[in-house]
């Protein structure tokens, strides 16, 4: 579902942020990446969703070398792919439903009762259904990062890509993302999450990819951490 075969990073000519990297990620599984700041785990992450290019290595995202790929093929990768960010980014101009429904013309669905159907149902995932009026301004973080989760979903992706997602909430708002992260994966999403929260890592018991210096020290199948 997503493999990296000897990738290497490197910013202008600075050490290697990534260091020939080798990575096997299955169709289904539920992955954290952790590290220390400075790990490269921002690095892999802007890798997976084409934001940056590598300086040596294959990526392969179903089955799609990332490397070289056709501009026209791009949007298709992207439609696979949802991405949610530490910092919730939406748009601060445009109520909730319109944040979401946005993800859905940006891929060609053009009626209003089809739309209208998939961001209720994806509303009804994430439980914040009667906000959908809302403006992101008048939600609490928790909120946002629920309604940033929906708009990631809303387009079915194969493979959700979460970077900090709970970096900027509470506990309890974390433990509210990490359930949905966790029902979205039971129903078949490969979901991959990139965090500092060591807590949340070890409450949750799955795979953990350990990246330091730019290496993955350690790979562990369920609860890599402090065990
Ligand atoms: P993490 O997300 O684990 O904190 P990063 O991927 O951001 O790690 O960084 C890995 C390494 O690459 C660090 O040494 C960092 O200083 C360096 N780095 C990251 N982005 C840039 C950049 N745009 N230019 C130069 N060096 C960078």
């Amino acid at each position: 579902m997503i493999r990296l075969e000897n990738v290497t990073k490197t910013y202008g000519e600075n050490k290697n942020a990534l260091d020939n990297v080798s990575l096997h990620i299955y169709p289904g599984e539920f992955v954290f990446i952790v590290g220390d700041s400075g790990a490269g785990k921002s690095t892999l992450f802007k890798l997976l969703i084409k934001e940056l290019e590598p300086s040596s290595g294959e990526i392969i995202i179903n089955g799609q070398p990332l490397v070289r790929m056709r501009r026209r093929k791009i949007p298709m990768l992207r439609r696979n792919i949802g991405v949610v960010f530490q910092d919730f980014r939406l748009l601060k101009d445009r109520n909730v439903f319109d944040n979401i429904a946005f993800a859905q013309r940006a891929i060609g669905i053009s009626s209003d009762r089809e739309i209208q159907k998939n961001v209720s149902d994806v509303l009804k995932l994430v439980k914040i259904s009667n906000k959908y009026k809302s403006l992101p301004d008048q939600l609490s973080g928790g909120e946002k990062q629920r309604v940033a989760l929906a708009r990631a979903l809303v387009n079915k992706p194969k493979i959700l890509l979460a970077d900090e997602p709970t970096g900027n909430l509470d506990p309890g708002n974390s433990q509210i993302i990490m359930g949905i992260l966790e029902e979205v994966n039971r129903r078949g999403t490969t979901v991959v999450v990139v965090t500092h929260n060591h807590e949340i890592v070890r409450q949750m018991n799955k795979r953990v990819i350990n990246l330091k210096n730019g290496v993955i020290v350690n790979d562990i199948q369920e609860g890599g951490l402090a065990r």
